[in-house]
């Protein structure tokens, strides 16, 4: 027998990549404190302070903090076939958002275009609500302008055929979506679809003029989960400063509330109103979608996550919305969204500017520190380092870098 063992070679460095930072943080494992997190292949496979940075790569964060990789539960990551689409390499993962999901963008009649050119054909993970609507957004009319559309063998034939990338199905109830189609009827057919398939609801709402909430939210089940939740028109979960009890009844269900930030469904105001009355959102999420992509500020979850430490959510809170909560929705709870040993190695780190202005989208302003994304690493790849720009890829090995001090995240 030959004998392969190679000789007069230097022994393997025994982590692929260490991220050392000033903060690591994962509310999954109450962890957060001064750390580091080495990677080998695409897995964590050691953390802790004492870490010997012995690995082909090192970068330390002297004032940053290391989170598992951001996970966006709403927005519009499509490469092609919506009108809302941004792609998810270029606009969504160097902004530290490592796990994507669409609301909707595909339907029964594009799902196999949607998983071939934009979950398969992605660095990032990308995972989908179905929309109840056969034809998802791939038309500038409303996906429920024609009842037909909403066809609820079709949806659940295309979400059992594609199981392993859909979470959800996206019901989106707004005038916008449904035109002159009877509301409460698209709902029976989304309700009919998720109890066929077993999975839950992602749900827009109906201004209250057309359908009460509280008759909208009773008919969610323990698991569904409505976004656009701190808008302040045409519907509003705030009154006179105090959370409607149809809201706190559908929390008690089970019921989940999610930011979708979007173009119109983020308001100072009202996230202060509900945050003081004791109402943080499960998840933070952007709703990011084409019009953002020209936007100053760049729209993007590490900024939605900065307005919501503005409007007084815990951080620790704001952290676990975009990490623990989602990835246990997804059912990825034994994969990402925490920084457990064994793990994938998705890893963001955050530097914050310690003084920003930041707007909602009625035109509020706050100041308060501003996230942002200084590294994403992708199954043990770093895909983004803002020390050598936007670039896919890693970085020469053997280089060890120090980004620049820069203040801390911790002065919200
Ligand atoms: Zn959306």
């Amino acid at each position: 027998m030959q004998d392969t063992t190679p000789t007069n070679t230097t022994p393997p460095k025994p982590y692929d990549l260490v991220i050392e930072a000033e903060r690591v943080m994962c509310p999954a494992r109450g962890v957060d404190a001064p750390s580091a997190i080495a990677v080998r292949a695409d897995r964590i496979v050691a953390s802790g302070p004492s870490i010997q940075p012995s690995a082909a790569q090192t970068i330390h964060f002297p004032d940053a903090v290391l989170l598992p990789g951001l996970i966006d539960l709403h927005a519009h990551p499509a490469c092609r076939g919506s009108v809302f689409g941004v792609e998810p390499d270029r606009d969504i993962l160097p902004r530290g958002t490592t796990t994507v999901c669409s609301q909707g963008d595909a339907g029964a009649d594009n799902i196999a275009e949607y998983v071939e050119e934009t979950i398969l054909a992605s660095r990032a993970r990308v995972r989908l609500a179905i929309n109840l609507s056969r034809v998802g957004e791939s038309t500038e009319e409303g996906c429920f302008d024609r009842l037909e559309y909403a066809d609820v063998d079709l949806c659940v034939a295309a979400a059992e055929e594609q199981r392993e990338f859909i979470w959800a199905i996206a019901v989106n109830v707004s005038s916008h979506a449904c035109g002159t189609t009877d509301p409460r009827e698209i709902m029976r057919r989304g309700l009919a679809a998720a109890s066929r398939t077993g999975l839950p609801l992602l749900f827009g709402m109906r201004r209250p003029e057309d359908w009460p909430l509280s008759e909208q939210l009773a008919l969610l089940r323990g698991g569904d989960v409505v976004t656009y939740c701190f808008r302040r028109q045409p519907h509003c979960i705030v009154e006179n400063g105090r959370v409607l009890p149809a809201v706190l009844e559908a929390r008690e269900q089970g019921v989940l509330f999610d930011v979708g930030h979007g173009m119109a469904s983020f308001d100072f105001d009202v996230a202060e109103a509900a945050i003081a009355d004791g109402f943080c959102p499960d998840t933070i999420s952007t709703d990011l979608q084409a019009r953002h992509i020209d936007q100053e500020a760049r729209h993007d979850l590490p900024l939605v996550m900065s307005k919501l430490l503005a409007a007084g959510m815990p951080e620790a809170d704001i952290i676990a919305g975009v990490t623990a909560t989602p990835a246990r929705l997804l059912g990825l709870q034994e994969k990402i969204g925490s920084l457990v040993i064994g793990r994938c190695a998705d890893l963001t780190v955050l530097q914050a500017e310690p003084d920003a202005v930041l707007t909602d989208c009625s035109g509020n302003h706050r100041r308060g520190p501003r996230w942002k994304g200084v590294l994403t690493v992708r199954a043990g790849t770093v895909v983004y380092n803002a020390s050598y720009g936007a670039s896919l890829g890693s970085p020469a090995k053997n280089q060890s870098t120090t980004l620049p001090r820069s203040p801390s995240v911790n002065s919200g």
